[in-house]
């Protein structure tokens, strides 16, 4: 289909959700994608953080397709050996008990709140139900991942939310005692708050915030689903804190680019969800969870986890000889890296990324957020510094040059 009229017929047909960048994808392979014209683009976006093998990665491709041709699908009324091996890997990976599958970010997110609530509720009766959650957090958009999430502009037009959560302040115990009663039953935290602009939580915080949940029996909860599944150089960003969350969320990177989503829940929160209490239909179905158990069979080595940290540590150093008055701050953990910038050029400058060959993508107002798939290696590394240098470089005035 030629470009103009697919991007006539989405105007037509799809709702307009979306501000969709000019560019129409086609093909990928590796870090790189495809226009409908052949035009290649180096990706560090990965789609929003899910196709950390890269595109049409062989073993993957591999599985999946022998997959197709046996099972795609069946109810999670029968076992199947896919979903059954995707949560032994995790489980024995992490020291986590059991897992559930959902299909996305956000149904990760709302099976974390039925847990954590009816686990409150069975100890503690039923107005134990509040959780607390970050100012600036993104947790989906579900009704109830949208009220969980920490930010005012995801709070209109879709009245009545779902009551029982409240905001505290990054990096402040004073905050969280500030916010914490009777009836609180957990706190709800990215790591690092990826949507409003790739913000790592302070360790010492995190430490005293997990002490302060044991002290009070508030169930700890940790949204992995951007930075999870290797993102930041282990399978689960709360293994750099060292602390030992009571339910984990994961989706995006775990099924590569197949939709896959889920919690992992300790051996104290394990059994609060029981038969009849939560399901979904295509949770884990066995295209899914081959997908999973093939995505954790490369990702989930101690190499591979090592080669991303090296990775993410060359990458920001790299970044950090672009001599540029509008680079305000380069941070982030692993391959989970945020620019930040003057909010007033973000706009240009990922165009100017894109003119370039070059997909990043913007987290918060200010934030250039890059996200490249883990296989990434260090030469194509080099050759987005080297577009992002010039991009940085022509753009704006260089201080001190
Ligand atoms: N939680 C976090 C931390 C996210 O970054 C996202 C998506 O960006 C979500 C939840 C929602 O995931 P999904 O879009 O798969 O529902």
């Amino acid at each position: 289909m030629e470009y103009s009229q697919l991007i006539n017929d989405e105007k037509q047909y799809v709702m307009q959700t979306y501000g969709r960048f000019g560019l129409a994808l086609d093909h990928g392979k590796g870090c790189y994608l495809y226009d409908l014209d052949g035009n290649e683009y180096l990706d560090l976006t990965s789609g929003i953080g899910v196709n950390c093998l890269g595109h049409a990665h062989e073993q993957l491709t591999n599985a999946l397709q022998a997959q197709v041709g046996k099972l795609m699908h069946v109810s999670n009324l029968y076992y199947t050996e896919p979903m059954v091996t995707a949560a032994k890997m995790l489980c024995r990976s992490t020291g986590m008990d059991k897992a559930f599958f959902s299909n996305s970010g956000a149904e990760a997110n709302e099976a974390m709140i039925k847990a954590a609530r009816k686990y409150s509720q069975m100890k503690y009766g039923k107005d134990r139900t509040k959780i607390l959650t970050l100012k600036n957090s993104f947790h989906g958009r579900t009704i109830a991942t949208l009220e969980a999430t920490g930010q005012d502009k995801f709070h209109q037009y879709f009245f009545p939310f779902t009551s029982g959560f409240d905001y505290f302040d990054i990096n402040s115990m004073e905050s969280v005692k500030e916010k914490a009663d009777r009836n609180t039953c957990a706190v709800m935290l990215e790591l690092i708050q990826g949507e409003s602009g790739v913000r790592p939580l302070d360790p010492g915080f995190v430490k005293d915030l997990e002490l302060f949940c044991r002290e009070n029996d508030l169930l700890l909860l940790v949204d992995e689903v951007q930075t999870g599944i290797g993102r930041t150089g282990k399978l689960f960003c709360y293994q750099n804190y060292d602390i030992h969350p009571d339910i984990v969320s994961m989706a995006k990177g775990l099924g590569g680019g197949v939709p896959i989503g889920g919690i992992l829940c300790s051996k104290k929160t394990s059994s609060a969800l029981q038969t009849g209490d939560h399901g979904s239909t295509f949770g884990a179905n066995p295209l899914a969870a081959t997908s999973a158990k093939t995505v954790l069979s490369i990702v989930d080595t101690s190499q591979f986890l090592a080669d991303v940290q090296e990775k993410g540590r060359y990458f920001m150093e790299q970044l950090e000889t672009i001599r540029s008055s509008s680079i305000k701050d380069v941070r982030g953990i692993g391959l989970m890296i945020g620019i930040e910038v003057d909010e007033s050029e973000i706009s240009d400058l990922i165009h100017a990324c894109m003119e370039r060959n070059l997909l990043v993508l913007k987290a918060g107002t200010n934030t250039i957020r890059l996200l490249p798939p883990l296989i990434i290696t260090k030469d194509q590394i080099d050759s987005a510094v080297k577009t992002l240098k010039e991009v940085f470089e022509n753009e704006t005035p260089v201080e001190n040059a």
